[in-house]
């Protein structure tokens, strides 16, 4: 894929605070470091160099936030997905390392938020809700962990009845408040952090699919109409990345859906979510719900399908919304969109090096709008020479998936199929 697209039909396009409007890279430009990607992972990347100083470059080949990172259910979620393997790779002493790292993108985005001003509807309040006694298990388990570490957030159990009432449904027999986690708005996030590096200096360009990168001492990024030459690369195009095939054949790229309804009525958003929280279920086949800042329900899931018809989606989306609220049987969903995560096989985010000085990050799984955050920094960090979280992940082999590339849906399907296995297990 080369041709440059406009955003997706997600009420995210739709209320956006600005149109990006950056230029197509064209001529021959210098950099000190070269981001490939303008989604959470590039444009956090971007920030963070022009902070310490660097001279960056921001090459998309869409719109800023074009991709998950402003397509996504807006979950500002804590931790990591494949923990339990980074737990097994750093070892007992690593575990306060991890720890920190789990809540490290969230202290990032709530700074930025505040020194750039960027209004992206930031709002506190997350319930993690469980379906079976084992999630219960889970969650107290989480909460023992979020005691010994003296969290400095509101947390704790909800009953089931607390959590009914909280959720306005009966499909949840418990839950666990956070009140560390939160939602955004995450296209007007991106979109606001792109303009703060823009602001520091970052020249951003859009509509410039990366077509090759020529190795050497210094690394030369080529579009169509344009180059930009530097010495350090970093690539972040995650599960949309059309460039370097090896990275594609170590995640399988998942679908994922979301519906938006019509703005709701006081009385609807007082029995559905009185307390504006974000809420997500434990299933690998998920479903993650909230309200957006003019009260519309934005509820997410995955299900096999390949398209972008917002009709389609609805279809699809729309019945489990009315298994748990029987009451908006009569309102009306205004948008329907879809985006691809990147889903490594042990679920650890992959970083890593293609060459001395072109490195990437990809692969979050659900949790890529705090870790994004944090992926950035690693980023930043490896391009100053502060290696030491960058070696964790990239000392984690990611697993391969055969021919991967070459059967895009079809291993889309697969992935499908083995994560409904695991959640009936
Ligand atoms: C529907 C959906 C719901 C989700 N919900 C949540 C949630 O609630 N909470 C959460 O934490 N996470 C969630 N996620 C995951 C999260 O959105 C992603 O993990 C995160 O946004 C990944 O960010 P990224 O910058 O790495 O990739 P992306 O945002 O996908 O950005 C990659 C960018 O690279 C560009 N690119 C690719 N190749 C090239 C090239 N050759 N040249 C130039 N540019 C290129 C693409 O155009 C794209 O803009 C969700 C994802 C989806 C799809």
């Amino acid at each position: 894929m080369t041709e440059s697209q406009q955003h997706t039909g997600s009420y995210y396009a739709a209320s956006r605070n600005q149109l990006t409007e950056y230029p197509q890279l064209q001529g021959d430009q210098t950099a000190d470091v070269c981001v490939v990607g303008a989604g959470f992972t590039g444009v956090s990347t971007a920030l963070h160099l022009e902070e310490r100083g660097y001279k960056v470059s921001l090459v998309e080949a869409n719109r800023v936030g074009w991709g998950a990172s402003g397509r996504n259910g807006g979950q500002m979620i804590g931790g990591l997905s494949g923990e339990s393997a980074i737990a097994k790779a750093l070892g007992a002493e690593g575990e306060k390392a991890l720890w920190d790292m789990r809540w490290a993108g969230h202290k990032i985005i709530r700074d930025r938020v505040a020194t750039y001003n960027i209004d992206c509807d930031l709002k506190t309040g997350y319930l993690d809700v469980a379906i079976k006694p084992r999630h219960i298990k889970d969650l107290h388990e989480e909460l023992e962990m979020l005691e010994k570490y003296q969290f400095p957030h509101e947390f704790r159990m909800l009953s089931r009845e607390e959590t009914q009432d909280t959720t306005g449904t009966k499909a949840y027999i418990g839950a666990m408040l956070n009140m560390g986690n939160g939602h955004l708005h995450p296209l007007n996030l991106c979109a606001g952090e792109a303009a703060a590096a823009a602001s520091l200096g970052a020249t951003i360009y859009e509509q410039s699919p990366v077509l090759r990168i020529e190795r050497g001492s210094k690394a030369k990024v080529v579009t169509e109409q344009g180059a930009v030459t530097a010495d350090f690369v970093v690539l972040a195009g995650n599960a949309y990345h059309f460039l370097e095939p090896k990275l594609r054949g170590i995640m399988f790229p998942v679908n994922s859906f979301i519906i938006a309804s019509e703005p709701l009525s006081p009385e609807l958003v007082n029995q559905i979510n009185p307390r504006d929280l974000a809420i997500c279920d434990p299933n690998y086949i998920l479903e993650y719900f909230r309200l957006s800042a003019d009260k519309r329900l934005l509820f997410g899931r995955r299900f096999t399908y390949f398209g972008s018809d917002p009709e389609v989606i609805k279809r699809n989306l729309i019945p489990h919304v009315l298994k748990k609220y029987p009451q908006l049987a009569t309102t009306k969903f205004d948008f329907g969109w879809g985006g691809t995560i990147g889903v490594p096989i042990n679920r650890v985010p992959q970083m890593g090096r293609l060459a001395p000085n072109i490195i990437y990050s990809q692969g979050y799984s659900g949790h890529g709008v705090n870790v994004t955050h944090l992926a950035g920094q690693i980023m930043a960090d490896t391009v100053a020479g502060t290696l030491e979280r960058f070696d964790i992940f990239a000392g984690i082999k990611p697993l391969t998936i055969p021919g991967q590339h070459l059967f895009r849906n079809q291993m889309v399907a697969l992935g499908m199929i083995y994560y409904k296995l695991i959640d009936r297990l």
